[in-house]
């Protein structure tokens, strides 16, 4: 007979998911309410302007789109990319791949800056692409590569595309709320996040933020966004204007309840403060798989913290390591993906993973585990 379903206690330590804070799996199990309610609706402003101080921006169009990060991802590029657009994508990993797909099923033409998984995207590649496509009309790239642990210069790359004319789309699923990421001052065009990673949210729902010029650029398409549920134009009927809402979708209540509460938690501490745990942390694991004889994929100038990709010992059965630390200690890492399958572990310290208990419970199974 098929009963309730009742997960195993983990340690997510992984790629995302990251753990889920008490308070945030609490606000979720909250009654039920319309999503037209006028409580309701108070509670969807605070979460527009929790999201503008998690993004550091003031964009009117800063909302969650109710679909997980790939859905944010979609809605940037089926707004800002008009058919025929020529877009630069930069691809050092899996997600950059994503975008050019995005490009294309939009009606655009990608223009690749590829580098090698583990490096971070190259401006002179950049700027050379410039160079050789004035008419790029949008510079898009990853700023936290999950899938290597990279970071990219976020702040150099939108400073570029400005130079050039050209909007930019940015890839913050991994960076938001777990290392240095200023929209406004930065001038990003259009961002992108996913709540399972640095915000500890259940996952399911991408944080979104378009600047005025690129509100512009969707207000003044010849051809309407393809997508009806992702429309910016569509949608804002929802979320947008002080208080007047109509309906669009039925909002995923209480996964919005769970994002709001996962807001205020990283209001009360701070962003900055959150950053700096993150480096901290990260500092530590680094220290101790440091001493085991463990390196890491990236160059130290260019790791997150949030995502260390380290490279497995010689020697050492990747699959029965990872399932030997669900099983004996309830702690799970991520595998490699693509080429470094087999050559990497992804150990994520995101959000509320990123904290001393997670840390010595990862050096102390990993260690006994390779003994
Ligand atoms: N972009 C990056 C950098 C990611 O790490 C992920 C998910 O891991 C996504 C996009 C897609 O997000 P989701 O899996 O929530 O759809």
């Amino acid at each position: 007979m098929i009963t309730s379903f009742h997960p195993p206690i983990r340690t997510l330590m992984g790629p995302g998911p990251s753990d889920v804070s008490p308070r945030v799996l609490e606000a979720m199990a909250r009654p039920t309410i319309g999503h037209l309610d006028p409580e309701f609706v108070r509670m969807m402003d605070e979460i527009k302007e929790l999201l503008k101080k998690a993004f550091k921006t003031e964009n009117e169009l800063t909302m969650p789109v109710s679909a997980p990060g790939s859905a944010g991802m979609e809605a940037c590029f089926v707004n800002l990319v008009e058919p025929g657009d020529k877009v630069i994508v930069c691809q050092n990993g899996v997600f950059g791949g994503r975008m050019k797909e995005n490009v294309e099923r939009a009606g655009g033409e990608a223009v690749m800056v590829m580098d090698a998984w583990g490096s971070a995207v190259s401006l002179d590649k950049v700027a050379a692409a410039f160079d050789a496509h004035p008419d790029a009309a949008i510079l898009a790239f990853v700023h936290a590569e999950t899938s290597t642990g990279v970071s990219s210069d976020a702040k150099a790359l939108c400073a570029l595309a400005q130079e050039r004319g050209a909007l930019t789309i940015v890839d913050a699923v991994t960076s938001l709320g777990g290392t240095e990421l200023r929209v406004d001052e930065w001038g990003i065009d259009a961002i992108y996040s996913g709540t399972q990673k640095c915000l500890s949210c259940a996952p399911g729902i991408s944080p979104i933020s378009l600047s005025a010029k690129a509100v512009d650029k969707v207000k003044n398409r010849t051809a309407s966004v393809q997508s009806w549920f992702l429309d910016t134009n569509l949608v804002m009927g929802y979320w947008g204007g002080e208080g007047k809402r109509a309906y669009h979708h039925t909002a995923p209540v209480n996964a919005l309840y769970a994002l709001h509460e996962s807001l205020v938690i990283l209001h009360e501490e701070g962003i900055e403060k959150s950053w700096q745990r993150h480096a901290f942390h990260h500092q530590a694991l680094k220290a101790g798989l440091e001493a085991m004889g463990i390196g890491f994929l990236v160059d130290e100038a260019n790791r997150l913290p949030q995502l260390n990709s380290v490279i497995i010992p010689e020697g050492v059965d990747d699959a029965k390591v990872r399932s030997t630390l669900l099983s004996e200690y309830g702690l799970e890492i991520g595998a490699g993906l693509g080429d470094l399958a087999g050559k990497v572990w992804r150990i994520g310290l995101m959000g509320s993973s990123a904290n001393r208990r997670n840390v010595t419970l990862c050096l102390s199974a990993l260690e006994s585990t390779l003994l």
